[in-house]
């Protein structure tokens, strides 16, 4: 991630940790909270807590970005070709689908090598090195993603590994992969299985939940509802419940605080959204042995609670 300038793409996460490492402090010396903001922002190569509060808003508009356009993430020797009238190189697509693509990646390659993940060494090597991902910047309409490979088709005779339309992502190449159903049941094997499948929706007491969440002030309240954007815009799987990166406390699928146009944390007063600030509980519970398989409501977990601190 390049620093130096204020055009970055920063995962939600790393704001998180920094505001918690202020805080943290705050409690411990008593200084100033802006003052611990511009300190952890230094320390973290930014110039001022500004800076991060700048690339915060232009992470949003790269996903907005995103969700509107049409990227392919493609084989270095086959995608350079297509640079120049209608690809463009994408870093700031890269930046935020990061995790996304390194998780595909150590999926295929777990088919090579059973015993050892893909390291992010190895990984930012091959991204740096085997692929490359490319922005559609031609003029003509986007296909739907029914019909995007078929599209893709008409403008390079390869196919793309991943191919995301307005934020959607689908895997051209799929049927070429070999399967990974078959072989033993071992926890990834599970995992896996987990992965690909939406969890229902927890049916939970509405009195309950309103009295979790507290009160939504001048957004809405909604609860139990199909219409999260997550669904839509990061195109994952549903899961029954999310941990929220900002007040760190999970709530089940389907709600949330509607602020405008925003989808908010449900929790009063929290700044996180339910799109990039929301992550599946699962995940958190994965990297945290002590913690229950359905999380309390209002209860707050940290990302690094049941080890070591971050
Ligand atoms: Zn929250």
């Amino acid at each position: 991630m390049k620093r130096s300038d204020t055009l970055v793409i920063i995962p939600p996460v790393a704001v998180s940790r920094l505001k918690q490492q202020a805080k943290k402090r705050q409690r411990e010396t008593g200084r100033p909270h802006h003052e611990l903001l511009d300190e952890v922002a230094k320390e973290a190569g930014f110039n001022h807590w500004h800076q991060v509060a700048e690339a915060v808003e232009y992470t949003r508009q790269a996903e907005q970005r995103f969700r509107s356009g049409l990227y392919v993430l493609m084989d270095i020797k086959e995608g350079l070709d297509l640079v120049g009238d209608d690809f463009d190189h994408a870093p700031d697509a890269l930046a935020l689908r990061y995790q996304f693509i390194f998780d595909w990646m150590k999926s295929i390659s777990s088919d090579v090598d059973d015993d050892r993940p893909l390291s992010a060494e190895e990984f930012q090597e091959a991204i740096n090195d085997d692929y490359v991902l490319l922005r559609y910047t031609g003029d003509g309409r986007l296909p739907s993603k029914g019909k995007a490979t078929e599209w893709f088709r008409e403008h390079s005779f390869w196919a793309p590994s991943i191919l995301w339309v307005r934020g959607e992502h689908l895997f051209p190449m799929e049927s070429a992969r070999p399967e990974e159903e078959e072989g033993d049941e071992s926890d990834s094997d599970e995992e896996e299985h987990l992965d690909r499948e939406d969890e229902p929706m927890p049916v939970i007491d509405e009195a309950l939940l309103k009295s979790a969440f507290g009160s939504p002030g001048k957004a809405k309240l909604i609860l139990n509802a199909e219409t999260m954007e997550r669904f839509e815009i990061i195109a994952s799987r549903k899961r029954a419940w999310y941990w929220c990166l900002h007040c760190e406390r999970a709530y089940p699928q389907g709600s949330y605080r509607q602020r405008g146009s925003l989808q908010m944390c449900p929790y009063s007063g929290c700044g996180g959204d339910t799109v990039m600030d929301a992550w599946s509980w699962a995940r958190v519970a994965k990297e945290n042995p002590g913690y229950p398989a359905t999380p309390e409501l209002g209860k707050a977990y940290p990302l690094y609670g049941s080890s070591q601190p971050a």
